[in-house]
């Protein structure tokens, strides 16, 4: 019985925050709203400011707050399980090499606005996660342990799962430049007018290629 009203208040304040947050820059106004109200009543109403001041503290909070719903409404989806986000996740196929990647975030909501100059390898691997052996009864994801670059982990030439030769290189890539070539084609399939969607999209012309190539 206790159990079932606390479940209950749980339910109840589920919803309640996935209501706020659904209506987040309301309730972030309001909020600076009140607390204006607050400050008024213990400041009085001496104090003048001259009209730019408040224009730009005005803009200010505006801005800082649309920045911290945006972050704030990612990362209550990303919180969620995969199943309940809505989105069936697209495979994505290497022309050239028998690897695979998994789009795993809608990228509708991502496709034109992700910066790959600023944008961190622990982001990329919430929208692209992969590489994968794409070989028949294999699925395994590659291992990144090879040879660390400078920057990081690298891809290595065999797969772990079934030990078969994927690719050659003269020099171990980073995984995270590899992941973010990845992004950077699917981006320009993307710009072209290729449809990012599923059952499957195939990456044309991805700048790793440059050091990895198909096993003769
Ligand atoms: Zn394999």
């Amino acid at each position: 019985m206790n159990k079932t009203i606390k479940e209950i208040g749980k339910t109840v304040r589920d919803k309640i925050v996935e209501k706020l947050v659904d209506y987040a820059v309301v309730a972030v106004l309001l909020a600076y709203g009140a607390i204006a109200i607050v400050v008024r009543r213990i400041v009085g109403t001496t104090v003048t400011m001259p009209g730019w001041v408040v224009a730009a503290f005005c803009a200010l909070l505006i801005v800082v707050s649309a920045v911290a719903v945006f972050y704030w409404k990612r990362a209550r989806a990303l919180s969620r399980p995969v199943g309940e986000r809505n989105f069936i996740p697209i495979p994505v196929r290497d022309e050239k090499l028998d690897i695979a990647w998994t789009i795993i975030d809608d990228p509708k909501t991502w496709i034109q606005s992700v910066t790959l100059d600023t944008a961190s390898e622990s982001y990329l691997v919430t929208l692209l996660d992969g590489p994968f052996h794409a070989a028949e009864g294999c699925h395994e994801r590659l291992s990144a342990n090879a040879a660390p670059t400078r920057n990081g982990p690298a891809l290595a030439e065999e797969c772990p799962g079934c030990g078969e030769l994927v690719f050659v290189t003269v020099e171990f890539p980073g995984l995270w430049k590899v992941r973010s070539y990845a992004v950077a084609e699917l981006q320009r399939l993307a710009r072209i007018g290729v449809k990012i969607e599923w059952p499957v999209v195939t990456l044309r012309n991805p700048l790793y290629w440059r050091v990895l190539s198909p096993p003769k």
